[in-house]
């Protein structure tokens, strides 16, 4: 390890464990309750899964899989998505698990019963996904569940929406070429009033225990330097909408400013990725357009802090409407890559409008979208650098220790350790203001000749969580992507550890 974590007790944790000891010398079975292992049962074993799923196998047989094999207690069931990773069906994949079947014309929406009343404030109304028919998961789901002891989480997730339903062109971004994104705009009351409106519906109409929201989104300045995990393509950034504009002049950013400073970023990164490299190299030359215009970050600070709006509006509604609800947040895998989404995406600051925050921390595919990070990078702002030295210096900033190089990193994935760095990064900026729960992946769909997920990783990676004091754990990211084995695999490290 680079960097220690500290382990032993400080002088005031030791007084605090002596007056525990001494209160206990007088009720010796209060020390026993303390001290006696409690099984990793008793933590939150959640996992992600879709409509599609208890349509596919019978309600009773996912539960009984999901319980038996992974020891699940808490459904996080798909309520609003139309990603088809979430939503439900296997993507790219011509293999199945073992269970379930594909939907190749998957739509996505609401696979709720949307109630009417709670969308009066938003043009956009019409969210019921078609894939199902009437099948309202939660409605068919939450009653086995609850006769089981299961609890259930819906997760809404991203904001990135389909433009076929009427008027969902109202809420969207506008990207800084005038044209209509597919995200939703996080200064538009229409964007806004449909996701609280969800909330509002689906803790009044359901019984349920929780709510996660997640959204894989970021900024226009980090769009436009590529610092993504995924196949990057430079693309307008967003958003430079009417309201976006308003609440810039509001906070005395200079509009045109911002603008023009965009427009020569833009032109660095199309300049950049085509090795054109400026005179003085790659990264004096943007950090030469930070400083000429400052409107650049103040536009990306603008942009974040819609972005937590949008989480601190979940939350006052969801307590507001039904205050034992947990609420909590998927955070994007780039805040474990990027630390750039990491300083922006600040768990500090998410730990004040959550219960939960969900941090993912898939290591197995991980590997492969850290490298690609790096690639990213190194097409843009790194480019003087060699890729290798890029991974290096990106490990320092993010105090990763061992691991693999830059072409073993599809093939090998990302070590257990980094399970473990990330939960007790997270446990120790959150200060016991909130839940960590890390996303454990199993099977998120890869190239063959990259890393796959086995029971003995999973079981590994969710160790590493449980013994880095996470209060629960999430097999991610959807239940029809899993084999069955590798759920037991998650199963057995859950009934193996105690805390
Ligand atoms: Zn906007």
């Amino acid at each position: 390890m680079k960097t220690e974590m500290k382990e032993g007790l400080s002088r005031r944790q030791f007084v605090q464990a002596g007056s525990v000891l001494a209160a206990a010398a007088m009720a010796p079975n209060a020390l026993l309750a303390r001290t006696t292992p409690k099984p990793a049962q008793d933590k939150m074993v959640g996992v992600q899964v879709g409509a599609n799923a208890f349509i596919d196998e019978g309600i009773n047989q996912v539960l009984d899989t999901l319980q038996q094999r992974g020891q699940v207690n808490t459904l996080f069931i798909s309520a609003f998505t139309f990603t088809n990773t979430i939503g439900g069906p296997l993507f790219g994949k011509d293999k199945l698990p073992g269970h379930g079947k594909l939907y190749p014309n998957y739509t996505g929406g609401a696979f709720f019963t949307p109630h009417p009343q709670f969308y009066t404030s938003t043009a956009v109304k019409d969210i019921k996904a078609p894939d199902h028919g009437d099948f309202d998961v939660l409605e068919k789901v939450i009653p086995e569940a609850k006769k089981r002891g299961l609890k259930v989480y819906p997760f809404i997730y991203g904001h990135s929406l389909r433009r076929a339903i009427p008027y969902m062109d109202k809420a969207l971004e506008i990207n800084f070429d005038g044209k209509i994104s597919n995200t939703g705009c996080e200064y538009n009351p229409d964007f806004k009033n449909l996701i609280t409106g969800i909330t509002r519906d689906l803790c009044t109409s359901y019984d349920i225990d929780g709510l996660m929201w997640g959204s894989e989104f970021q900024g226009p300045l980090n769009n436009v330097i590529a610092a993504t995990p995924g196949e990057w393509k430079l693309s307008s950034p967003t958003c430079f909408c009417p309201f976006h504009r308003k609440a810039a002049e509001e906070r005395g950013i200079n509009v045109n400013r911002a603008i023009e400073g965009y427009r020569k970023l833009i032109d660095f990164s199309q300049k950049a990725t085509a090795g054109q490299r400026p005179i003085n190299g790659y990264f004096v030359e943007f950090w030469g357009l930070l400083v000429d215009y400052p409107e650049i970050i103040a536009w990306e600070k603008l942009w974040t802090e819609g972005h937590h709006s949008t989480y601190a509006d979940i939350y006052k509604t969801v307590k507001a409407v039904k205050p034992k609800v947990e609420v909590g947040f998927h955070i994007w895998h780039t805040n474990t890559f990027s630390p750039f989404a990491r300083a922006e995406q600040n768990f500090e600051r998410f730990a004040q409008n959550a219960d939960f925050l969900k941090t993912v921390s898939y290591n197995m595919a991980g590997g492969k979208r850290y490298s690609t990070y790096i690639g990213n990078l190194g097409s843009t702002i790194f480019r003087d650098l060699p890729r290798e030295e890029t991974l290096k210096l990106n490990n320092y900033f993010m105090n990763y220790d061992g691991m693999p190089s830059l072409r073993e990193l599809p093939q090998v994935g990302l070590p257990s350790d980094y399970v473990y760095r990330e939960t007790k990064r997270a446990l120790s900026l959150v200060q016991g203001k909130c839940k960590i729960y890390p996303g454990i992946e199993i099977n998120i769909p890869s190239n063959a000749a990259y890393k796959q997920t086995t029971p003995q990783g999973v079981s590994d990676a969710t160790t590493a969580a449980l013994k880095a004091g996470a209060q629960g754990v999430l097999f991610s990211r959807n239940y029809s992507e899993m084999y069955l084995d590798n759920i037991s695999g998650g199963g057995k490290a859950i009934k193996e550890f105690k805390f």
